[in-house]
């Protein structure tokens, strides 16, 4: 890549070469987040992280290279807030708010300088070539960045290919490159072993975000923020999903009971494809595969007494005990956590306290009813 100016740098902050820029510069961590001369990057840093919450970054303006280097600081700032945020469904709406900002920037960019797009590629490893109004990429950076991609063509046989190469339009290889830059941050957060004195000075900042977090699950639900809300899902359903986060392999039985449940909950089968796209091995291809087969054939998800005989009913809880069916585990909470609701907005919370017990005992029967 060609050398880049602070401007240039400042609208693309996650790139090896800013990086490189910002420790060449002669300032400390400390300095950035308490010194007076850095207000202005910590001012932004702070902007950058809550526009990520409606998913739109604004375009950054500067009038000098001073103003450059500000905006370029307010990048390492918003990591260090989105790390000790920690929420990884926020994480990932950030990385993706910061990959979309790119995106724009970088659709502006390519028309006129196409061979700036080339080289903004190769710092995530992607060979590319410019064909007329087109782009060539080589087929195994193609793949790479576009099984998540739900607006690309996904399939090779759909694409032509020719020595290696997938041809793609000027618009194709910018959504490529947004994909990028999002895994390269989603990735790289949150940073590790923050020191304490770094985390007490943005500590109010910190706290106000999570205030906003929270709002905005509590109003939008988990799901909105790209993030299934587990908290009433059954044990071995959770330990299934957390394997999964963690990369470890899941028995067939209990892929399988994992994937009908899910969809039992109502969600898409987008929506689970996604939930594995988390794991190491994720391969897109073969998930939406056997995710649509379970999808189409409508199979019943496992009795916990069929989980048990596959050894797969794992961490049984109080719940469990008054449950034969994840499912109705599932229902069960649900009714529990509506009546709750309908009492709190009743009688206010000390009512619903005494009144949980009742409604557990009654979640427990009305399982019998969804699931017998
Ligand atoms: S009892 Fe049923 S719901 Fe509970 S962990 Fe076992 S299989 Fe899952």
């Amino acid at each position: 890549m060609t050398v880049m100016s602070p401007e240039e740098l400042a609208l693309y902050p996650f790139l090896t070469e800013a990086s490189e820029y910002v420790s060449e510069l002669d300032f400390s961590l400390d300095a950035l987040m308490t010194g007076l001369g850095f207000k202005e990057a910590r001012r932004r840093g702070n902007e950058r992280v809550t526009e990520a919450f409606t998913g739109e970054i604004t375009k950054p303006t500067f009038r000098n290279e001073e103003e450059a280097i500000a905006e370029l600081l307010s990048y390492p700032f918003a990591r260090i807030l989105v790390s000790c945020l920690n929420e990884p469904a926020f994480t990932r709406r950030y990385a993706l708010a910061e990959a979309t900002a790119a995106h724009s920037l970088l659709k502006e960019t390519i028309v006129k300088t196409p061979e700036f797009a080339l080289d903004f590629g190769k710092d995530f490893g992607i060979t590319a070539s410019k064909s007329d109004e087109h782009v060539k990429i080589y087929f195994s950076d193609y793949i790479r960045y576009s099984l998540a991609m739900k607006d690309i063509s996904r399939k090779l046989i759909n694409r032509h290919l020719e020595k290696g190469y997938v041809t793609v339009s000027r618009d194709e290889f910018i959504r490529l490159l947004q994909e990028a830059v999002r895994k390269r941050i989603e990735s790289s957060l949150p940073i590790p072993n923050i020191p304490d004195g770094m985390r007490a000075a943005c500590e109010s900042q910190v706290a106000e975000l999570r205030t906003r977090y929270e709002e905005q699950r509590q109003n939008l639900g988990d799901a909105d923020l790209g993030e299934v809300d587990f908290t009433m899902f059954p044990p071995c359903i959770n330990k299934a999903l957390s394997n999964v986060r963690e990369g470890v392999n899941l028995a067939h039985s209990m892929r399988f009971s994992m994937v009908s449940f899910l969809l039992n909950t109502g969600m898409s089968a987008d929506e689970v494809v996604n939930v594995f796209n988390v794991s190491p091995d994720f391969s897109e291809e073969k998930t939406r595969y056997q995710v649509e087969h379970i999808s189409a054939n409508q199979y019943k998800t496992p009795s916990c007494a069929t989980m048990q005989t596959y050894g797969n009913c794992t961490g049984r809880d109080n719940m469990c005990s008054k449950i034969r069916h994840p499912l109705g585990y599932y229902s069960a909470l649900k009714y529990i956590a509506a009546k709750r609701k309908e009492k709190e907005e009743k009688y206010g919370k000390d009512e619903e306290e005494k009144g949980g017990k009742d409604e557990e005992e009654k979640g427990g029967k009305e399982e019998g009813k969804t699931t017998e």
